[in-house]
């Protein structure tokens, strides 16, 4: 089981309130940036892909059944069995580290081809587990056509394809589920008279897209979800309300400048999610890279909660929501919502950081 903590933040809500953030309503953090073993919400789709595969190649070897207990595969014999595969993905850092840590230490040989935005210590960590790391001057696409096109020479090869994967998707959908039981636990109605509202930072869509799929599944209309993009990022906004989905690029109309929010930094958006999104996303906000700076600042002041700066995107939706002055203003009124916000929750997804050495922390926090 892997799963996050759901927290109040009553000091950084104070905080966001006193500095012209106009919002009713409860405030809830939803902590995936210490999720185990990757430290960012890549825990939830990488590890059940790798999973998902070691599964299946054990049960065609006849080494593993359904009705085993599958601790077995912790062991020498299954690591020795593993090493026969290669396990490739392209990233721009924490898909790699996900997928890198939990496949070495299943003895899978292990190939992360990273983009220029990948972070060195998450290079040095991954190479410290024995992964390859292969590193491109490129962006986030060509990481990821580099990790294609040598994963298929491969037959013993699986690429993990960020822009085109099911079970990442699915990885990212129990967390719908989960929080649910969650919001019960601590006492959270969701229903047409108490709205929910979730902003999830989003780059190529799998992790938000995939969670947004699983909390529409269980709160149908009752849920509000909304991505956040870097300013020179939007590939979602962009692909979505074009209608070009993956075939337009940040790019195309002039952006896609170098960006503090590493993980969010994708020109396109992934095909098979943008597609999924169009009749569940509520909407796309941009955010400036200053004010991710901040709130990573102010969270750890307030909450002595470290997040890294894409992780805090989220909060942008959160301080737009009920702006009179935003475009949200009309799609309050047109969900008949504007009555109902003083009933409605706000959950910030915060997606990584978990894992930043302490010298990079200080480095961050004192930039
Ligand atoms: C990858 C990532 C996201 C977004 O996930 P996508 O699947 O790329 O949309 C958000 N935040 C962090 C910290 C990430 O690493």
């Amino acid at each position: 089981m892997i799963e996050s903590r759901l927290l109040e933040i009553p000091e950084m809500s104070a905080w966001l309130k006193e500095n012209g953030a106009c919002v009713s309503g409860r405030i809830l953090l939803k902590d995936d940036a210490h999720l185990p073993i990757a430290g960012s919400v890549k825990a939830r789709g990488g590890i059940h892909e790798v999973l998902k595969i070691a599964e299946q190649l054990a049960f065609k070897a006849k080494i593993l059944h359904p009705t085993d207990k599958y601790d077995k595969i912790d062991s020498e014999e299954f690591r020795q069995f593993y090493s026969q595969y290669t396990i490739q993905a392209g990233s721009t850092g924490n898909l790699g580290l996900s997928i890198g840590i939990m496949g070495a230490s299943l003895g899978f040989h292990v190939i992360v081809h990273m983009s220029r935005e990948a972070k060195e210590w998450k290079k040095a960590l991954l190479r410290e587990k024995g992964v390859t790391v292969l590193e491109y001057d490129g962006d986030y696409s060509h990481a990821v056509a580099e990790g294609r096109a040598s994963s298929a020479k491969d037959p013993h090869s699986f690429f993990i394809d960020d822009e085109n994967s099911e079970d990442l998707f699915f990885g990212y959908a129990t967390a719908g589920m989960r929080l649910k039981m969650q919001l019960y636990k601590a006492g959270v109605n969701v229903d047409s008279d108490h709205p929910l509202f979730v902003y999830l930072p989003c780059g190529v869509g799998g992790a938000p897209g995939g969670i947004t799929y699983g909390l529409k599944q269980m709160f149908g209309d009752n849920v509000h979800c909304f991505f956040v993009e870097p300013v020179q990022h939007p590939c979602m906004l962009l692909g979505l309300s074009s209608g070009k989905y993956e075939e337009i690029s940040v790019e195309d109309i002039g952006l896609g400048a170098p960006t503090v929010a590493d993980g969010l930094a994708v020109g396109r958006p992934s095909a098979l999610v943008s597609k999924m999104m169009r009749p569940l996303l509520s909407g796309c906000f941009t955010v400036k890279d200053e004010h991710l700076f901040i709130w990573m600042k102010v969270m750890y002041e307030k909450e002595h909660l470290f997040l890294e700066p894409p992780a805090c995107a989220g909060f942008q939706g959160l301080t737009q929501i009920e702006n009179p002055d935003s475009i949200c203003r009309q799609y309050l009124e047109n969900h008949h919502l504007t009555e109902k916000m003083q009933s409605a929750t706000h959950i910030i997804w915060a997606t990584g950081g978990g894992l930043i050495p302490s010298t990079e922390q200080t480095r961050l926090l004192t930039l």
